[in-house]
């Protein structure tokens, strides 16, 4: 596969925008067996977009896999064919994902930027043969990881650069309505329901077009929203009265969450999910932070940053997190007790004073 580069920062490039004429090898003949990999704690995009891959390469008569590391939220397992995902973390999937990439002619790197997201998929990943494709949108992919990389980080979902490609090679009217289900829920989620990073008038044509395939998008969303579990809005109301702290004069907001409180509550992993954007519902609110102690490593505290506006979450995760994201919404891993977690992130905030006015 000759190397290519197909990225840009900020906004659309010319070349980016010209897919027609870019490298498509996906459905070359040499290529028959595929496995498609997403991002440590995958969430709507990196799924639904892994999903939507699957479906257009099998219609194309290519064996696909869909392989993440661990665990993906339950709100998400209705999609079709997500009940083929292959869990590594799960004692009975790994040794079938391990063959799957060893054997693999093709592997396709949904939603992440950096080996390093791939977690324990990461050296079976690197060690295989096969050449790999990266099909994303966070800033500044790892040129040196995939020999070919579609990424637009002005775009708001892996989903969307797949449907840009989609649309630029004249494939949009042909995909079938589970290939629109998983596009469309990869748009939605990554967006909020098309609340945050969504104002660019291309995603409503796309929108339009996935309509047009006879998907129900009300079904989508009440599937992926309203599907809470007694022990998840009761932890929510638990975490919003109880353990969140409100820094007026830095319009910032800390919860935190211990596995002791998430045992109490019942709750798993997924369960959280999106109570770190309720805090941005605060009039004045500019950045909301979430400590959750790791279910699956105890002692490592995982981060979720969600800001609105021009605050930079993604700089503020990479400059005191060890991660990183979007502008909007980012992520990272502190290994400490949550007392040292909170002082860290109340220092975090403290010497970004001057953006929080
Ligand atoms: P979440 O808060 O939902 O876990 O993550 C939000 C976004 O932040 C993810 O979509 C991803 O882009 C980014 N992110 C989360 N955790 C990490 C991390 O540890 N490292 C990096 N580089 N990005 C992360
Ligand atoms: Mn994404």
């Amino acid at each position: 596969m000759k190397k290519q580069r197909s990225t840009t920062e900020g906004k659309v490039n010319e070349e980016f925008a010209t897919a027609p004429n870019v490298q498509w090898p996906m459905i070359n003949d040499q290529y028959n067996h595929i496995v498609i990999c997403a991002h440590v704690n995958p969430d709507g995009d990196a799924i639904g977009s892994s999903l939507a891959l699957k479906h257009y390469l099998e219609r194309k008569g290519k064996q696909a896999t869909v392989i993440v590391p661990n665990i993906f939220p339950d709100f998400l397992k209705w999609l079709p064919g997500a009940d083929s995902i292959l869990t590594y973390t799960n004692q009975k999937h790994k040794e079938q994902a391990k063959t799957a990439i060893e054997q693999a002619d093709l592997v396709i790197v949904c939603d992440l930027n950096q080996p390093n997201r791939l977690a324990v998929l990461e050296q079976d990943v690197t060690q295989s043969k096969a050449p790999r494709i990266l099909i994303d949108h966070h800033l500044d992919p790892d040129r040196d990881f995939c020999q070919l990389i579609f990424s637009e980080p002005s775009m708001c979902a892996t989903g969307e650069v797949f449907c840009h490609l989609l649309r630029e090679r004249n494939e949009f009217d042909d995909i079938s309505q589970d290939e629109a289900i998983c596009l469309y829920t990869a748009m939605m989620c990554d967006t909020g329901a098309f609340s945050f990073n969504s104002n660019r008038p291309v995603i409503y044509e796309y929108i339009s077009r996935l309509l047009a395939h006879g998907i129900d998008k009300d079904q989508i969303y009440r599937n992926v929203f309203y599907t809470a579990t007694e022990g998840r809005l009761r932890l929510q109301g638990y975490l919003l009265y109880v353990n969140m702290k409100v820094l007026h004069e830095r319009h910032a907001a800390i919860m935190t969450l211990t596995n002791k409180e998430r045992r109490r509550f019942k709750v798993k992993n997924g369960d959280t999910e999106g109570i770190v954007n309720i805090p941005l519902t605060m009039l004045g609110i500019k950045l909301s932070i979430f400590i959750n102690e790791d279910t699956e490593h105890p002692g490592i505290m995982k981060l979720s940053l969600r800001s609105v506006g021009d605050f930079p979450c993604d700089q503020m995760a990479s400059r005191f997190f060890g991660g990183g994201g979007h502008k909007n919404a980012s992520g990272g891993k502190l290994q400490c007790s949550m007392a040292e977690a909170l002082e860290k992130v109340n220092a975090a905030i403290e010497s970004y004073a001057d953006l929080l006015k």
